[in-house]
Order: C-alpha cells, then structure tokens, then sequence
C-alpha cells in the first residue's frame, strides 16, 4: 500500500544547474559583440563587406576583444551563481518533500511494528469495500490475536512482548500480497485487509500465517533458550453488496476470532460453527 510516487525534481538534473547556466550566460554573452559588430555594419553599409569586416576588427580588437571576453565572463558567472542558487534550493525542496512524505508515513502507522495504524485501517477498509462493491470483487478480512499474550510479557517481560508484536508482524507481511493491508488493530490485534481475496482465499492465507508463526522461535532478550508462540485467527468475507459495511465485517471477523479461542486456540476459524 506504500505508494511512493516519483515526482519530478526527485532526481539530479543531467547536469548539474550551475553548469548549463554558465555555457547559457556565456552563449547570451556571444551575442553582446555579435550584435555590436552588425549594429557597425549596418551603420557603415559597406560596398566589399569581407575588407570592411577585417578593417572593422582589426582596428576595433580592444574593443571586441573587450566585449567578447568581458560580457561572456560577466554572463557565465552570473549563469553560475544563478544555477548554484537553483540547485541549494532543489536540494532543499527534495529535503522538505522527503521529510512530509516520512512524517505521512509517521502518521498513518504504528511506531512499533511498522504496521498501519488503527485509523487508517478503517479508512482503508472502507474504500476497499466501496471498490469492492462497485467493482464486483470479493474483499476479506483477517482478525488476528495472540495467544496468550499477557502470559508471556509476565515470563519473559514486556521488550520481549514487543519482540513477538514485531515478529508476527514481520511473518504476517511476508505472507499477504503487496496489495494486501496490514495494521496494529489494538494491543497485540492486527488487521488484514484482502482486495479480491474470496473465503477461500482469506482460509488459505490465514492458515499460512498461522502456521508461518507457529514455526517461528523467537529468542529472549537476554539469550537463552527460544520461545515460540501462536496466533488466532478470525477471517470474513464480504463484497459490499451484502449488507456488510466495514464496522459489520470487522465484527464478524471478531466473533470468529473468539470462537477460535474457544476452541482452543492456535486455528483459524472462518464460518460459523
Ligand atoms: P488470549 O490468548 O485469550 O488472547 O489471551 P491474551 O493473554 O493474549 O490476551 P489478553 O487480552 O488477556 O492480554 C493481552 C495482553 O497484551 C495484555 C497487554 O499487556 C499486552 N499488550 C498490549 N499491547 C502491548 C504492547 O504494545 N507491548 C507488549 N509487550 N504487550 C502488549
Ligand atoms: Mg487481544
Ligand atoms: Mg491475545
């Protein structure tokens, strides 16, 4: 879902802006003795042009010499300073445009995991179900939870706990397509939402998280021997057209999260019983 769009100015110019400013200033430069030696000749309307223009220049070198080296000199470094002026503030906009883009992404995902954050994973389930709807494609939803969680912050402390919330996040991304959208939903509750994944699907994939992580040993803070965990699993389907608006949908894979802890734990459940 991390849409990084290119935008123009992201990139260095071919070459660099002080550079192409100064041949510029120094092309305009030519044109300050070009013009004076066509303003003289067609003042002086001479008869044999090619003996007027050797007259012309070899009587007046100080003086294109002057205007040759002098206005091209002039230009190119106000070219110069002009494209050096250009670059520090490319420089400094690409700066500004990467630090809004990094406080974007701040905001809309949980510090710790990485994960999306709570708000944007209703706003996202909600275009998506919108889509769904008017594009006649499936969209699931999977509840997450972890098994015994307070149990094991009590073990093994709570920077361990945060271990595991980074770890299930890191299996669960592994599993899910790039369009898939994975978030925080609350303490240790994640939320993945499946444009165009049917029930079938949604089955398939949870069972691959579930067993992605059951197979994960998660080593302790302090070393020692590695523990290993489970996750529950509730998953919904919907199409928009159904009756299931997001809150609805999200329900529904909660109520089926709970009776995969009644069943005790470590499954995944994704119908009714
Ligand atoms: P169940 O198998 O039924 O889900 O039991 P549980 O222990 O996982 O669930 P419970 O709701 O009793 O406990 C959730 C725990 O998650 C309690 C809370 O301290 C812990 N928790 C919530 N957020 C964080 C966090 O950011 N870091 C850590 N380490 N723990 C967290
Ligand atoms: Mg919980
Ligand atoms: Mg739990």
């Amino acid at each position: 879902m991390s849409d990084r769009r290119h935008q123009a100015g992201d990139h260095p110019p071919a070459w660099p802006y002080h550079l192409v400013f100064a041949g510029i200033g120094a092309v305009l430069g030519l044109g300050s003795p070009i013009g004076a030696f066509l303003a003289r000749w067609w003042r002086a309307d001479p008869v044999i042009f090619s003996l007027w223009a050797r007259m012309d220049l070899s009587d007046n070198f100080f003086f294109y010499g002057y205007m040759g080296v002098g206005t091209i000199l002039a230009f190119a470094a106000f070219g110069w300073y002009a494209g050096k002026h250009i670059e520090s503030h490319r420089v400094h906009n690409q700066d500004l445009r990467r630090r809004v883009e990094e406080l974007h992404l701040r905001s809309v995902t949980d510090g710790m995991t990485g994960a999306f954050s709570h708000a944007y994973l209703q706003e996202a389930l909600s275009i998506e179900l919108e889509r769904a709807r008017r594009e006649g494609h499936p969209l699931s939803v999977l509840m997450l939870d972890l098994d015994d969680f307070k149990k094991l912050n009590d073990g093994h402390g709570h920077l361990f706990g945060d271990r595991v919330l980074k770890e299930l996040t890191e299996t669960a991304s592994m599993n899910i397509r790039q369009e898939d959208v994975l978030g925080r939903y609350g303490g240790e509750e994640f939320l993945v939402i499946m444009p165009g994944a049917d029930a079938e699907v949604a089955a398939q994939v949870a069972e691959r998280v579930r067993k992605a992580f059951e197979r994960a040993s998660i080593v302790p803070i302090h070393g020692g021997v590695p523990v290993r965990t489970t996750v529950s699993i509730g998953a919904a389907s919907g199409d928009g057209r159904d009756g299931l608006d997001a809150l609805g949908l999200i329900a529904l894979a909660d109520k089926r999260l709970y009776a995969a802890k009644r069943a005790g734990k470590n499954r995944v459940v994704d119908s009714e019983a």
